[in-house]
């Protein structure tokens, strides 16, 4: 398994070859087009099904096993985090930066689809677009003290330091019950990975957003 550049986009090995959803991680130089469904993104632990989104809902991911629904989230640095069930058919997009990965987004997730689809975490494939990595990460005390829970062999937690926010979700998603080698993810970064990507930290107010999409396919 791996995460594949392609025409721009990035897409992971593990959910194609499932053979079931489609997905896409857009970056600045591929646009997916929609429609899609998306909420107002608020750096929450708050991820809802497509059945309770409604225009201007402020949540951080969305769920569905509904074939027609697309969902989307958009990041810059943040991580996304796409979810497919492949035997309960549904699905999940997740926005994570470091607030909702302490908050425990990525756990809120496989939690809801189980309850709300009856997907077991171990079928659940999960994987992580690009985003800034440890490379550039860097994050005062205040912040990297909230990661204490996963990183707990870090003695450095006190101080400025660097923060893998990738691993840390990883390692949230495995507590959770996923499986390591249902995660995906690559370790690109959008802070030192160059124009391909857009940078929120790098870029300023001015950056853009990359659209993450995936949507369950139709009789796959
Ligand atoms: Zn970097």
């Amino acid at each position: 398994m791996s995460i594949l550049s392609s025409n721009g986009a990035y897409i992971s090995t593990l959910l194609a070859e499932s053979g079931c959803a489609d997905h896409c991680f857009g970056t600045a130089e591929a646009h997916p087009s929609g429609p899609w469904l998306e909420v107002k993104q608020v750096h929450s632990a708050r991820v809802i099904t497509a059945e309770q989104w409604r225009p201007g809902i402020e949540a951080d991911g969305l769920a569905t096993n509904c074939i027609d629904t697309r969902l989307a989230v958009k990041t810059a640095d943040c991580a996304p985090l796409l979810l497919l069930d492949p035997f309960r058919r549904a699905i999940a997009a997740v926005h994570a930066g470091w607030r909702g990965a302490v908050q425990g987004i990525a756990a809120e997730a496989v939690r809801l689809m189980g309850e709300r689809f009856g997907s077991r975490p171990e079928d659940l494939l999960a994987a992580l677009g690009p985003a800034i990595g440890p490379c550039c990460y860097e994050v005062g005390p205040e912040v990297a003290v909230q990661f204490r829970n996963w990183f707990p062999e870090r003695n450095d937690l006190h101080r400025r330091t660097r923060i893998d926010l990738r691993l840390a979700l990883s390692r949230q998603l495995r507590a959770a019950g996923v499986r390591e080698t249902h995660i995906d993810r690559t370790d690109a970064c959008t802070f030192c990975g160059g124009a391909q990507f857009h940078s929120w930290r790098r870029d300023g107010a001015a950056a853009g957003r990359m659209f993450s999409v995936i949507a369950l396919r139709r009789g796959g």
